[in-house]
């Protein structure tokens, strides 16, 4: 009875589908929706939300989508930013992640508006915000990879907010009493009992003055374990003594075991929706989907034209690694198989080369090889192609980094990621050979080997350009882009802080990195012609690297312990889960 009761009530994934493509989403039994209906509809008095009860009401998909990828777009800036080595919730942490907010205008930043006038605007931010993260559940309920990287990015998220709104004039007492948070304060009594030891014991109270006006919760110590890691907490009989300064910790405790468990309730519900071929679609490797820039067709007065006497120069200068050893590959062989020239003819048109100069640059190349009767009849056309100006006319994208990292790569193939695909003492030899510092080198290697190439390749930009890259590499026309600013002095190079030591799983890298491509998915002319004899031998003439490669030391931080120790204890904390769910 006990489990029937259970999953009806707290099973959020029955969703009835209406005409007209609307979505209704229905929890639990008739008269607890009822309920919830009305208590949700109300308003949502807090800018804060523990996500314990599922939104319920119409959604159209189109805004169902949005919403979903909007929260993702949230979820992977804090990923981004704990990726650049700041340090978790410093001033500096705070401040970048709410400018990114409300330079996006994500609806976090009006989600925690107070002021009464625009409460309209205020509460559909609000609803987005309910609305979204439940969409997020269903998305990343699905392995542990997602549910361990869905509960780290919510949990960081939830506890950058509640400081925010700590400091903002929310009212934090009202959002922890309409969640049942309620932390005991320890008797004045107790406090004086036990005040040399929580002088001793406490982190930053280090004498009595600075207990007066201080309240202390006393909580078994499993609901404040990172403060007993550490060792931040005077600890007695199995309780921690918590000082109101360190509550945030308390409730972020409590924000990620429910959602630890909610995700694990949610997976068990998951084939209920399997039915429903457009969720499953909109839902299905969600994770992946590319939420950067999508470099298409350049606009015209952004500044980027190049041309093809341009190219060599940039390769060396601004081109990343893979698109580097393209254009070497290109130079010596003077021929790309299919994948190489599709990824590079896609790069180069996104970086600013019009079709009148990469059918003269392609043609350079290939009349080595070839005479002019068999270009245009076999390679000229796919190049007109990618341009949009034969068979379906669209204007493809550029591949992202997640695309090329995971194209898979024959024997005699350019293409690819260097990082990912070369042998790593190949990869060594070029960057060694490209003149980037030793210590840059090892880094780097030692960062391919525990699979984050895409770190890899940020690190690769910050050693060739003596800068720090807050943002990461997510794509190579974002690579291209961000060196062409530095190198024309569009932008300051940045002196922020690095973590070498990054810890991610394959879902972190992935989607920290962007994605499949989002939209138009390129289906190339399948007009694939028989390769030629002389395909594409690595380049080993290596150029002059002219950026002069130096050493910036970007600073070495912050908490890669505390970001271990999230992952461990999300580990266990989803084991357990769904172990309970099992039982
Ligand atoms: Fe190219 Fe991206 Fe690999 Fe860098 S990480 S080499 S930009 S595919």
């Amino acid at each position: 009875i006990w489990r029937q009761t259970f999953i009806l009530q707290e099973s959020p994934v029955l969703l009835y589908i209406q005409p007209k493509l609307k979505l209704r989403m229905e929890f639990g039994s008739r008269r607890v929706r009822k309920n919830r209906r009305i208590e949700i509809e109300t308003s949502y008095p807090n800018a804060l939300q523990l996500y314990t009860t599922p939104p319920s009401g119409n959604i159209s998909l189109q805004e169902f989508d949005e919403m979903a990828i909007e929260r993702l777009k949230v979820l992977r800036t804090v990923e981004r930013l704990n990726l650049s080595g700041q340090i978790k919730n410093s001033e500096d942490w705070m401040n970048k992640l709410y400018e990114d907010f409300s330079k996006h205008k994500y609806f976090i930043h009006s989600a925690e508006k107070i002021s009464d006038n625009k409460r309209d605007e205020v509460e559909a931010a609000r609803r987005r915000d309910h609305v979204s993260h439940f969409v997020l559940r269903l998305a990343y309920c699905r392995s542990e990879e997602l549910r361990r990287w869905f509960i780290v990015q919510e949990t960081d998220l939830f506890r950058a907010r509640f400081l925010h709104c700590s400091t903002n004039g929310s009212d934090i007492k009202n959002f922890l009493v309409s969640n049942n948070l309620h932390f005991t304060p320890i008797s004045k009594e107790e406090v004086h009992n036990q005040r040399d030891n929580l002088i001793a014991g406490t982190y930053k109270i280090n004498s009595g003055d600075m207990m007066e006006g201080r309240t202390f919760f006393k909580v078994p110590f499993t609901e404040a374990l990172e403060l007993v890691r550490q060792r931040k907490v005077y600890l007695s009989g199995g309780y921690a003594y918590v000082p109101d300064t360190d509550l945030v910790t308390l409730v972020t405790a409590s924000f990620r075991s429910n959602l630890s468990r909610a995700l694990a309730i949610t997976n068990k519900a998951l084939p209920q929706l399997e039915d429903d071929e457009r969720l499953t679609r909109l839902l299905h490797d969600f994770d992946k989907r590319y939420t950067g820039n999508s470099y298409s067709q350049k606009k015209s007065g952004d500044g980027l034209h190049i041309t093809p006497d341009m190219i060599d120069e940039l390769s060396t200068k601004s081109f990343p690694l893979c698109m580097r050893q393209l254009n070497d590959t290109l130079r010596t062989a003077h021929h790309l198989r299919y994948g190489g020239r599709l990824t590079y003819g896609l790069f180069l048109k996104a970086a600013g080369l019009s079709l009148e100069d990469a059918l003269y640059f392609w043609r350079s190349h290939f009349l080595k090889n070839m005479d002019v009767d068999k270009f245009e009849k076999q390679y000229a056309y796919n190049i007109r192609y990618n341009y949009g100006k034969e068979g379906k006319r669209v204007d493809f994208t550029p591949y992202s980094c997640l695309k090329i990292i995971m194209t898979s790569i024959g024997p005699g193939d350019a293409h690819g990621c260097p990082f990912k695909h070369n042998d790593q003492t190949m990869l060594r030899q070029r960057l060694v050979s490209f003149k980037v510092p030793q210590q840059a080198v090892n880094e780097i290697i030692e960062l391919v080997s525990m699979s984050h190439y895409q770190v890899a390749c940020q690190r690769y930009w910050e050693a060739t350009h003596n800068a720090c890259l807050d943002a990461g590499i997510n794509h190579p026309n974002q690579f291209f882009e961000e060196s062409q600013k530095i190198l024309n002095g569009q932008t300051q190079p940045s002196q922020g802080k690095r973590t070498m030591h990054v810890k991610t799983n394959r879902s972190v890298m992935y989607s920290s990195q962007s994605s499949t491509q989002s939209t138009q998915e390129t289906t190339q002319s399948t007009q694939e012609t028989t390769q030629s004899t002389q395909e594409s031998t690595q380049s080993t003439q290596d150029s002059t690297q002219p950026t002069q490669a130096s050493t910036q030391d970007c600073g070495n931080t912050s908490d890669y312990d505390s970001m271990i120790f999230d992952d461990d204890l999300d580990s266990v904390m989803i084991g357990q889960s769904m172990e309970s769910e099992d039982a």
